[in-house]
């Protein structure tokens, strides 16, 4: 099939994301969105179960969101964050802190969610600083985890996803440990901080459910262990909300389930409901009251020029202004029951090992998946935009989506699992 000609001219210029350029599929030529629905090049039309890395909670091309970057756009798209500040990002900064839950409620912007968790190491580290307390330069992560792709977040990542083993030598140190889940897991992390807490800054890890890890998830009761752990050993606690942050786990933020305050959170990928790059690092009362004095060098040192970028603020408060006026939460509670059923009957297919099911995320996971591109191909030949990776085939739709639409793609999964010949799964 013969593609545009852009698409020919250009593939020979770019780099792909997380792909062996030698053996991967060629990618699709995306030309329009709308809803859940993405258009190609040639006309066809494929359903989208992920909310493009599951940012677009509110569906493509939105009319408010559309609208307000429009706005936007006529006053002004972007100034510096040096010096100056801007309306919608003032005013992004309010509305977060109010809907984050304790006194997180220092907003500091980024473009990406890897810079996002930088910064909120480097806040963790600093904190410490600056209240005389050298050697505490160690994050403890956990097995699963994932907090971006940058030489310091791919350090804090499951070690082996990370490729800990192939830089080595390249990453930073820290601890990696298990998610305290049972009482020998925390009973060895309680040990590990017991020993290490004056060399750890803070704990980190994705609350509730582990994304890029492997949709991996978890109790609440785990995060309040967490908190417990930091407490008792004078940590910090940073959760990294940027997947599970606005109503993915089914509450606006995953901490909330467990009750628990994390002294910073990492917010992005839904943040301006899948349109413009956006991620801010939330800071609680006392962790920003640390940087406050009249030594110059007890600031943070950071500051990405896109900073508090005006349009992608706009986008984020009309997205937020969506979950206010829009019955998101209630969305995703229909989402999760009618996966809960239709992915259900998935279970007794060969190679499935679970089915589960948390808030607008649903996982069929394998043993394993033995032919990646074929399992790919027969998902787009049903009209199904699914990625799957490593082991496991999920949904993360965008809320809006219809329960026809849902139904359609949990049918694609089934037939495709399902239709696999014996060598391709
Ligand atoms: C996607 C993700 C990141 C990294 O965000 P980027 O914008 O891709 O840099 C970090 N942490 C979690 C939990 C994520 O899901």
């Amino acid at each position: 099939m013969s593609g545009p000609e852009w698409l020919e001219r250009g593939m020979q210029h770019v780099w792909l994301p997380y792909a062996q350029m030698q053996t991967t599929l060629p990618p699709l030529p995306a030309t329009r969105t709308q809803g859940c629905t993405i258009t190609l090049a040639d006309g066809r039309e494929l359903l989208d179960g992920i909310a493009s890395w599951w940012t677009a909670c509110h569906g493509y091309n939105h009319p408010h969101i559309r609208a307000a970057i429009m706005a936007q756009l006529e006053r002004m798209p972007h100034v510096m964050f040096g010096g100056l500040v801007n309306e919608p990002a003032l005013t992004l900064a309010s509305r977060l802190a109010s809907l984050l839950p304790g006194d997180l409620e220092r907003v500091f912007f980024t473009d990406s969610g890897s810079v996002a968790v930088e910064v909120a190491m480097k806040m963790a580290i600093q904190y410490w600083l600056n209240q005389g307390q050298t050697g505490r330069t160690k994050l403890l992560a956990f097995r699963g985890g994932y907090h971006g792709d940058t030489i310091a977040t791919m350090a804090v990542c499951d070690p082996e996803e990370g490729m800990h083993g192939l830089y080595n030598g390249a990453l930073p140190e820290h601890f990696i440990a298990d998610l305290p889940v049972d009482a020998a897991s925390t009973a060895a992390l309680d040990a590990l901080l017991a020993q290490h807490a004056g060399s750890i800054a803070a704990i980190i890890t994705e609350p509730l459910v582990q994304g890029a890890g492997g949709m991996l998830f978890h109790a609440p009761e785990v995060l309040r262990t967490l908190r417990t752990l930091a407490d008792c050993h004078g940590v910090l606690l940073i959760l990294d909300e940027i997947f599970t942050g606005f109503g993915r786990t089914g509450t606006m933020f995953a901490c909330e389930q467990a009750g628990i305050v994390p002294d910073i959170i990492t917010l992005s990928k839904a943040l301006t409901g899948g349109t413009m790059a956006l991620a801010a690092t939330v800071a609680r009362r006392h962790v920003f009251e640390a940087f406050l004095s009249d030594d110059p060098l007890h600031a943070l040192m950071h500051g990405p020029t896109f900073m508090a970028n005006a349009l992608a603020c706009a986008c984020a408060n009309a997205s937020l202004d969506l979950f206010a006026t829009e019955p998101r939460l209630q969305q995703v509670a229909r989402i999760e029951a009618r996966m809960r059923a239709e992915l259900e009957p998935c279970r007794t297919l060969p190679h499935v090992v679970d089915v589960r099911v948390m808030g607008a995320i649903g996982v069929v996971e394998l043993d394993r998946i033995r032919d990646m591109n074929a399992l790919k191909t027969a998902l787009i030949a049903q009209g199904a935009w699914v990625r799957p990776f490593r082991n496991i085939v999920y949904l993360t739709p965008a809320f809006t989506i219809t329960p026809a639409e849902l139904s359609r793609l949990c049918a694609a999964i089934h037939t495709v699992l399902a239709g696999l010949r014996p060598d391709q799964r």
